[in-house]
């Protein structure tokens, strides 16, 4: 029977579901090891002697034995090998026994799946062994291990700091890992990294929120909840409204990636295909058709066509595009070539097949955004000492990127809620390369300004109203990008000399013009307020999203 964790109470947009539940093991990534704490997971002090470990308090709890696993990659990395070895050193394993290999402790391993398959087998056999090695076990045979390890890989979650960089995996219980999958999912989870409290005192915190139940009761409040008390926790949060009886879902994956993308890594890393809404849909979700979109430049106009006219052209441009952001990412090419291969790409397509472009909102189209905002940002600071003026248009470029990267996402939030965990991150970005162009700004000219001109005084007290979240992000962008009188003037700035985005009027109106957008020159408007009142409606967009995805403020708007 599939088992099903489901909300046991009305519950509105924004609000956590579980308290910080503990993990049942973890494990930092290897490159993390020498600056995190191996306990607890925050940063450890920079001062030597160097140690595992914080504090004494968290060298005291880790009672997992320091090793250093084989490299059985890409199969299973050491970062999962020590956390299987830290589930079976905390669990006993009379009571994780119970129902092995295809439950550890009430996790479920996918031990059947995993084993069948010859190249996962044999790694984990091998790491099998080297744990019960280690664990000096006298079984006779390595079952516990091997369970333990597909515990470890069906149910371990990436985590990450405050940042966002993945610094290392944990497990837990049930009331986290029974959560099912969903490509459109009604909830989230963030991460509570901090160093141990000063009391030993357990926080009685740990029930007061009690909205998540299962339908599978009886295995549901299984005692392996948080076997270790310590380590990184994890908080459930909802990104819906979601109804008393209604079934919880968080994605295992990158949602912005079209269905077959989503399913070929769903497949490979959980061994399931996923049947949720938005995978069955048909004819697919509005989401999906742009994520794999492409558009046709005929007579000078671009008009949107199916994915279909065209998968080896689109293939092509797509691998381009990936080639080019590889390439940069291993200092292969410098950031100028990588920004004219992309921008190749984006702008003309393929040379040999005509009129083929990619969507804005296409998957690949998304992460060129990325690169290119940050090879702009690059080049930038390289032309910093010796060209200022150079450096300024470098960073005005890509600002111009990470701001349309913004809009794009703006546009799939619209359609699909649960994008608002990227799009979180692309208007923090944006309203930050925003600033930092406002900052260049000044460093050129001592002009006076009102410091309420940057302020928009009108956003600033519905946020603090607490007013309905919809509303609240309409307003805030009609006032950032579609209504007001400097929008239009200040996206012709910053596109200045970026063909490819002066294909679109404005940041969040992907409807292709045909003509080039029209070069107004800014006769009334000062650049350098509006650019700081631009990043200022950035930052509160994002501000609103973090709030709604992570309970907390992401940037300090003042
Ligand atoms: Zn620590
Ligand atoms: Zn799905």
């Amino acid at each position: 029977m599939e088992t099903k964790t489901i909300s046991a109470e009305d519950v509105g947009i924004g609000v956590d579901l579980s308290p910080p539940l503990s993990p049942l093991t973890f494990s930092l990534y290897d490159s993390f090891l020498s600056s995190h704490c191996s306990s607890c997971f925050s940063l450890l002090p920079p001062t030597p002697p160097h140690s595992l470990y914080c504090s004494a308090a968290c060298s005291l709890v880790d009672d997992s034995p320091t090793v250093s696993p084989p490299d059985l990659s890409p199969i299973l990395s050491t970062s999962d090998i020590r956390a299987a070895l830290r589930l079976l050193n905390s669990i006993s394993s009379s009571s994780a026994a119970a129902s092995l290999p295809h439950r550890f402790g009430g996790l479920l391993t996918n031990h059947r799946r995993l084993m069948a398959d010859s190249s996962f087998s044999v790694a984990i056999r091998r790491a099998a062994s080297f744990i019960s090695a280690v664990l000096r076990s006298d079984r006779g045979n390595t079952v516990l291990e091997e369970a333990a390890i597909c515990a470890v890989l069906t149910n371990a979650v990436e985590v990450q700091d405050r940042a966002g960089v993945a610094i290392g995996i944990a497990v837990y219980g049930s009331r986290f890992s029974w959560i099912n999958h969903s490509c459109s999912p009604n909830a989230c989870y963030r991460f509570v990294i901090s160093p141990p409290p000063h009391s030993t005192t357990t926080s009685s915190f740990q029930e007061t929120l009690p909205r998540i139940t299962n339908t599978d009761k009886e295995h549901f409040s299984s005692n392996y909840e948080g076997t270790v008390r310590y380590g990184p926790k994890v908080i459930v949060r909802s990104i819906k409204r979601i109804k008393s009886g209604e079934e919880i879902t968080v994605s295992y994956i990158d949602l912005l990636q079209p269905t077959g993308l989503r399913q070929s890594d769903l497949w490979s890393k959980y061994r399931f295909i996923c049947n949720c809404g938005r995978c069955a849909a048909s004819p697919p979700a509005y989401v999906d058709s742009i994520l794999e979109g492409v558009v046709a430049l005929d007579h000078d106009e671009l008009t949107t066509v199916g994915h279909h006219d065209g998968a080896a052209t689109v293939g092509k441009m797509t691998s381009h595009i990936n080639k080019a952001i590889d390439d940069f990412l291993s200092d292969d090419i410098d950031p100028a070539t990588c920004c004219e291969k992309i921008e190749g790409v984006l702008h003309h397509g393929i040379l040999d097949s005509s009129s083929l472009r990619l969507h804005p909102s296409h998957h690949a189209a998304l992460h060129a955004y990325i690169t290119l905002a940050s090879a702009y940002r690059i080049r930038s600071i390289d032309s910093e000492t010796d060209d200022f003026g150079r450096a300024f248009e470098m960073s005005r470029i890509g600002a111009a990127y990470s701001l349309f990267l913004a809009g794009v996402s703006h546009h799939l939030v619209s359609a699909e809620l649960s994008f608002a965990i990227s799009a979180a991150n692309f208007w923090t970005r944006a309203g930050e390369s925003l600033l930092e162009l406002a900052s260049k700004f000044l460093m050129e000219s001592s002009g006076e300004y009102d410091d309420d001109d940057v302020k928009c005084s009108k956003c600033l007290m519905l946020v603090e109203n607490h007013g309905e979240i919809k509303e609240n992000f309409n307003q805030i962008l009609k006032c950032a990008v579609t209504d007001s009188d400097s929008s239009q003037v200040t996206w012709s700035f910053l596109i200045r000399g970026c063909p490819y985005l002066q294909n679109f009027k404005s940041s969040i109106d992907f409807s292709f013009t045909g003509n080039h957008c029209k070069r107004e020159e800014s006769k009334s408007v000062d650049q350098r307020v509006s650019i700081l009142l631009l990043s200022f409606h950035c930052l509160l967009y994002a501000d609103l999203l973090t709030d709604l995805c992570y309970g907390r403020k992401s940037h300090s708007v003042s």
